[in-house]
């Protein structure tokens, strides 16, 4: 959110405030202030009474911090009339819009909340009805709305920026074979660059030669690869140079000095290269996320996965620090295929991944190493984390439903093996301890969790 589009709901905010004289400011202050308890207990009880939102609240600490920061809001929320710190609230109402992006919580739930704080707000001031009752009530309504708004904007641009990064890399995955693209811009670079030296040559003192921004080299990455690679350092660069090409390539053509136009082409021929070799590079990155990503869970794939435990073992040897592994397999996998399709299959392989995600930090490796097998790697992470990760994995599969495109639903099940690194080098005896508690929970009926205590049991 831009400051422009803060000094904006700032001062929606101080006008509907203005609505209102101060004996209802107070009024409804101490309306909230009296029944804080009761609304921020009817919020959790009708929140866990929604399958979807329970398992976000379920847990005592968390039930017990975000009580703690509802209680706050409603309290901080209804001062501002008084205090008139009008643009710190706006900022307020947008931070926790930016948590709840960060953590996941849908802005739906929060809008569910509140219907529910002001349904009980109404029946409260119903029992105590007095003249400026309606006033209060719909000044309270009105701030309640305002700072919900706030809150779901902010929400909406903090997801949208996460997503933007995923959505790039998956547009770049879209032009096809990298190798074929960086091949054929380099192609069209480089006949622009011939065609411009051969009219030069020519002797014609009159020509015309298309600026490089619009030639196919140009458009391309102005359109599209800017676009696929946004974020590397290096789109710039090259969008800079592209102009600056222009603008000397303009010159040759009303330019009849002979030592200044061989000047121009040298200086033209050289950026040219600097472009190619900042193209170079932004390939490499993309063809080494690519080949290293999964693409339909834009997890990491088996390509890495002996690297990066080789490397996190040292690591954890080395530093003393603990390191857990958990393998993941979808039960009766085949079963959902047979059933509801591949379509509804590959669904279920998302839901996998995003639980996975959902549930580690962003220092753990999730892998999906093949058809429905997926490693969680758990960087200084002992075994009660480690089970206390599996166990969250676990239940929200469970619990989650998959819909098929035709409009069914299913939930499936996975069963987990655990292990915690025991010092062996071999990172192997690793990843087969993973695998051996993987199979001990397919033997124990599946949909549950098993841990393999020593790699030498193996
Ligand atoms: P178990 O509980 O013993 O693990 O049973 P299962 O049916 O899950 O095990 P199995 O390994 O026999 O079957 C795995 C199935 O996963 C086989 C294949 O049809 C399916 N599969 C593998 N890769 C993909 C994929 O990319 N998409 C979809 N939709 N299915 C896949
Ligand atoms: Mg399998
Ligand atoms: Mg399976």
């Amino acid at each position: 959110m831009n400051q422009e589009c803060i000094t904006g709901l700032t001062q929606t905010w101080k006008n509907i405030c203005d609505q209102y004289d101060e004996t209802e400011h107070l009024a409804a202050l101490r309306f909230i202030q009296a029944h804080v308890e009761t609304l921020v207990t009817i919020f959790y009880e009708q929140m866990l009474k929604e399958p979807e939102a329970a398992h976000f609240f379920k847990d005592d600490i968390i039930q017990k911090r975000l009580i703690d920061t509802l209680r706050k809001w409603l309290l901080e929320t209804f001062e501002v009339a008084l205090n008139l710190q009008f643009e710190q609230s706006v900022k307020r109402q947008q931070k926790v819009g930016l948590v709840h992006a960060r953590v996941g919580i849908p802005s739906w739930f929060i809008m569910r909340g509140v219907r529910e704080i002001q349904r009980k707000m109404f029946e409260l001031l119903q029992q105590d009805l007095t003249q400026s009752s309606l006033l209060v009530c719909s000044y309270i309504v009105q701030i309640m709305g305002l700072s919900t708004e706030i809150m779901c904007r902010s929400y909406e641009f903090n997801t949208e920026k996460s997503q933007e990064i995923k959505h790039n890399y998956r547009l770049f995955s879209a032009m096809q074979d990298v190798a074929v693209h960086k091949d054929k811009q380099r192609g069209s670079l480089l006949d622009w660059e011939n065609e411009l030296m051969f009219k030069i040559f020519s002797g014609n003192s009159e020509f015309y030669h298309p600026m490089f921004s619009k030639s196919e080299f140009g458009l391309w990455f102005i359109h599209k690869a800017a676009y696929a690679f946004s974020g590397s350092d290096q789109v710039q660069l090259v969008i800079d140079r592209i102009y600056q090409v222009d603008a000397l390539t303009e010159q040759t053509m009303i330019i009849t000095d002979k030592d200044y136009l061989q000047d121009l082409i040298q200086q033209i021929r050289e950026l040219n290269r600097e472009i190619q070799h900042l193209v170079d590079q932004l390939f490499q990155v993309a063809e080494y996320i690519e080949s290293g990503n999964d693409s339909l869970t834009q997890l990491l794939n088996r390509r890495y996965l002996n690297t990066i435990v080789s490397r996190e073992i040292n690591f954890a040897r080395q530093n003393q620090a603990p390191l857990s592994l958990l393998a993941f397999d979808a039960d009766y996998f085949k079963n959902i295929n047979d059933k509801f399709g591949h379509a509804a299959g590959d669904s279920a392989l998302k839901f996998i991944a995003e639980a996975l995600q959902r549930y580690s930090k962003g220092s753990d490796y999730a892998f999906r190493i093949g058809g429905e097998e997926f490693l969680l790697l758990l960087v200084d992470t002992d075994l009660v984390r480690a089970m206390s990760i599996a166990e969250n994995v676990r239940s929200y599969i469970e619990k989650g439903l998959i819909r098929t495109a035709q409009g069914q639903q299913f939930n499936f099940t996975v069963s987990v093996g655990c292990v915690l690194y025991d010092g062996h080098p071999d990172y192997q005896r690793f990843l087969d301890a993973a695998d051996h508690a993987l199979y001990a929970a397919k033997n124990n009926g599946r949909n549950c969790i098993q841990v393999t205590k020593h790699l030498s049991s193996v």
